[in-house]
């Protein structure tokens, strides 16, 4: 059995038009007689607007509720896409998750799926019935429903394709494909045929957004063939795929960049075992995420500065659980909220000698002063004013010819 999963995101199923659309492709893929498993988003919009209805009520709604409240909006489309195969003379059963079912963990808005049951599915394929799954949901051991996070449709659909041994898994989205970079930052930013998993993973958590990176994470493991493409134009996509795959390797694969970071420096802290830790404890214990870290060695090996990244949103809360905290001192806290980070992309690096060197000319050439250096095998993140983002993005699409 030739299985295929074919997930719509949100835009592509936005309108009755669209919906009728979609099942066009679907229905091409019939043709080609592969076995389809149709997974789907909520048409565009309406999980947000689930979630502001949770707000109006209260900020702490329950989020056993918040996830049976949020997760309705798969329902519908579901419904509609089957509902328009089922008119169209071809047969088509919607499924959500609790009906296949799909198991996940009892963690609430971020399920993680743990077991999927195939039977029903099977049996449904088997008969020339098209399923369409509704994205996003699960059920616990408990019979409680979940939702798995913020654009985890990619997930189910990847999952899904992990358990039926699909062939692959096409993700259809508004978009043509990953791009080079972000084109509301560089209009020149351009597609990119195909990509490992290791550089889709980097780009994802480091701000592009075509897909969850959950989820790219869940495909590099089972090594399932993804393919990102438009529903609304034809063409290519995006293939993400295994290193092995990829023939001709640039040096640097992508450009990402992120916006809303702060930067915070701390002065003067002791240069001793522990206080590192007893700087970054309360601010875990608070789930407030620290991206770029630096320490400066000590010229004195009693003092030294720390500086740290974070998002602009935990700037408040972070200052004062480090004002408020007595288990270390320092002399003075700054703080930057109008900073980026600025990473190229690439396994190419692995092997070319000269990247990080070729960066800092390219972006000093522009006279753009770097706050702070990460690097890893595979990327190079600057942290930078963020008023030069888009002309460094510039500066470094150019120098390495993307
Ligand atoms: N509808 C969900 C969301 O907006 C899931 C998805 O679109 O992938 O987050
Ligand atoms: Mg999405």
């Amino acid at each position: 059995m030739k299985i295929v999963v074919l997930k719509f995101g949100g835009t592509s199923v936005g309108t009755i038009e669209r919906i009728k659309k979609v099942c066009k492709i679907i229905l091409s893929f019939k043709k080609k007689r592969y076995k389809v498993i149709v997974v789907t988003s909520a048409m565009s919009g309406m999980t947000n607007n689930l979630i502001k209805k949770s707000l109006e009520i209260s900020k702490n709604f329950e989020p056993s509720e918040y996830d049976v409240l949020v997760s309705s909006g798969e329902q519908i489309s579901c419904a509609l896409i089957s509902g328009q195969l089922n008119s169209m003379g071809h047969k088509s059963r919607s499924f959500l998750g609790w009906q296949i079912p799909i198991i996940t963990d009892n963690n609430y808005k971020n399920a993680k799926i743990n077991f999927v049951n195939v039977r029903k599915i099977k049996k449904i394929l088997s008969n020339g019935i098209i399923p369409v799954v509704a994205g996003f949901q699960g059920i616990t051991e408990n019979d409680k429903v979940t939702t798995l996070g913020r654009g985890a449709s990619d997930y189910t659909a990847i999952t899904l394709a992990k358990y039926f041994l699909a062939e692959k898994c096409i993700i259809f989205t508004d978009v043509d494909g990953v791009m080079t970079t972000d084109p509301r930052n560089y209009n020149k930013a351009k597609k990119i045929r195909t990509i490992s998993y290791e550089e889709m993973l980097e780009m994802s958590s480091l701000g592009s957004k075509v897909m969850q990176s959950n989820s790219v994470q869940e495909a590099r493991l089972n090594r399932t063939d993804v393919l990102v493409k438009s529903s609304f134009k034809k063409g290519e996509g995006t293939l993400i795929t295994k290193r092995k795959k990829i023939k001709n390797y640039k040096i640097i694969t992508g450009i990402s960049s992120t916006k809303n970071d702060s930067k915070i420096t701390m002065l003067g802290v002791k240069d001793k075992p522990g206080v590192a830790a007893a700087i970054f404890k309360p601010l875990s214990k608070n789930n407030i995420n620290v991206d770029m870290v630096v320490q400066n060695i000590s010229a004195d090996k009693k003092e030294t500065d720390i500086t740290f990244t974070i998002k602009n949103e935990n700037t408040l809360k972070t200052i004062n659980l480090l004002k408020n905290s007595n288990k270390f001192k320092y002399d003075k806290i700054l703080i930057d909220k109008n900073v980026s980070k600025l990473s190229i992309i690439g396994v190419g690096m692995i092997t070319t000698p000269g990247v990080t060197y070729r960066m800092f000319q390219a972006l000093s050439k522009k006279k753009i002063n770097i706050l702070v250096i990460s690097t890893s095998e595979i990327k190079i993140s600057v942290l930078i004013k963020k008023s030069n983002l888009k002309r460094g993005i510039q500066a470094l699409h150019k120098e390495f010819n993307l």
